[in-house]
C-alpha cells in the first residue's frame, strides 16, 4: 500500500528535506502541503522546488482532507500551530507525525488520551535522529549509577523553544532512574539570574544558542572522581530524515500515541 503524505511547514530547512524524502520514497506518496500563508496553488509557485513538483497548497486542514485524503500528516512547522495542527489531524482521521517541538505536558496528556480513545495513531519525536535517540537511552541507563546530571543542549539561533524537545525528552526519560533531588551545593547562590539553567526535578539544563550550530546534546554524568560524558551532534538536516520515513510507517502500524523515536526501535 502506498502511504498518502500530507506536510505541514514544506518552505522551512526541515519541510524542504521532508518534500525531498518523501517523494524518493517507492512506498510513499506526497499529496498535499498545508500552509498558513498565500504562496501559490503548487509547490513549484514557491520557488524552492522545481518545477514539476506540482503537490497542491492548502490553508485549511479540512479541505485539505477532503481534496488530497492523506493517511498521514508530517508536522514541522513551530511551536505556535503544532498543537493545533496535532489535534485538528487526529479529528480527521489524519495520523500525525509531528517533528515540531514544543509541547507542554498537558498537551501531550490531552493528545495521548485522543489517540487512545479514538484507536488512532501519533508519532511525536522530539528528534528524528537515531544517534540522539541512542544517546537519550544511554542516558537514561548511566542515571541509575550517575545521578548527578546536567545537560547541555546546543542548538542554531533560529530556533523558537528552549530547552529543546530533545533535552525535556531526555530528562523526563533520566527521571524513570533518578530520584528527585538538588544538586550542587545546598547554599548555592546565582548572582547573575540563569546562571544554573533550568530546574528539572534538581536536574539542570542549559540552552545554548548560536549561528553555526545545528543540533547538539551533551549530557555530563558526574560521580566522586569522575565524569561520564555522552554526546550527539546532528552536523545536516538529512540526519533526521530516516527517522521521518521510518515514523511515516510505522505510524500507520499503531493506534495510540507514540512520544519518541526510542518507543518505535527495537
Ligand atoms: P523553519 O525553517 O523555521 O521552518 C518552519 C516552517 O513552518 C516555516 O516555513 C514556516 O513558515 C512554517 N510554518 C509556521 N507556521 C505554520 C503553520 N501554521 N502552517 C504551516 N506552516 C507553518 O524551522 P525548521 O528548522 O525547519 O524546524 C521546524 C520545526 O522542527 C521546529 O519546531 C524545530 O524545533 C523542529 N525540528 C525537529 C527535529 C526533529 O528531529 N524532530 C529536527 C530539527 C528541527 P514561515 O517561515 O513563513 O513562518
Amino acid at each position: 500500500m502506498t502511504i498518502r503524505v500530507a506536510i505541514a511547514g514544506a518552505r522551512g530547512k526541515m519541510g524542504q528535506e521532508a518534500v525531498h524524502t518523501i517523494m524518493k520514497n517507492t512506498g510513499m506518496e506526497l499529496v498535499s502541503i498545508l500552509d498558513y500563508k498565500e504562496i501559490g496553488e503548487t509547490l513549484a509557485d514557491t520557488n524552492l522546488f522545481p518545477q514539476n513538483f506540482t503537490v497542491p497548497i492548502f490553508l485549511d486542514l479540512k479541505e485539505l482532507h477532503e481534496k488530497t485524503k492523506p493517511d498521514v500528516l508530517v508536522d514541522l512547522t513551530s511551536p505556535e500551530s503544532v498543537y493545533q495542527h496535532t489535534r485538528d489531524a487526529l479529528g480527521l482521521g489524519i495520523r500525525p507525525v509531528v517533528g515540531t517541538t514544543g509541547f507542554s505536558d498537558e498537551e501531550l496528556k490531552e493528545l495521548t488520551a485522543y489517540a487512545k480513545e479514538h484507536r488512532i495513531g501519533c508519532i511525536i519525536a522530539p528528534n528524528f535522529a537515531i544517534g540522539a535517540v541512542l544517546m537519550m537511552k544511554f542516558a537514561e541507563q548511566a542515571a541509575k549509577y550517575l545521578p548527578d546530571i546536567e545537560i547541555i543542549e546546543l542548538h542554531h539561533d533560529q530556533k523558537l523553544d528552549a530547552p529543546s524537545g530533545t533535552a525535556m525528552k531526555t530528562a523526563n526519560m533520566i527521571s524513570k532512574q533518578r530520584e528527585p533531588h538538588m544538586q550542587g551545593h545546598p547554599k548555592e547562590k546565582e548572582t547573575l539570574e540563569g546562571a544554573r539553567g533550568a530546574n528539572y526535578d534538581g536536574m539542570r539544563i542549559h540552552s545554548v544558542r548560536l549561528p553555526g550550530l545545528l543540533a547538539h546534546q551533551q549530557v555530563l554524568l558526574g560521580g566522586e572522581g569522575q565524569l561520564l560524558t555522552i554526546r550527539h551532534d546532528s552536523f545536516n538536516r538529512g540526519s533526521f530524515m530516516s527517522g521521518v520515513t521510518l515514523s511515516v510507517t510505522k505510524v500507520m502500524e499503531i493506534d495510540n500515541l507514540v512520544y519518541g523515536l526510542e518507543n518505535i526501535i527495537d
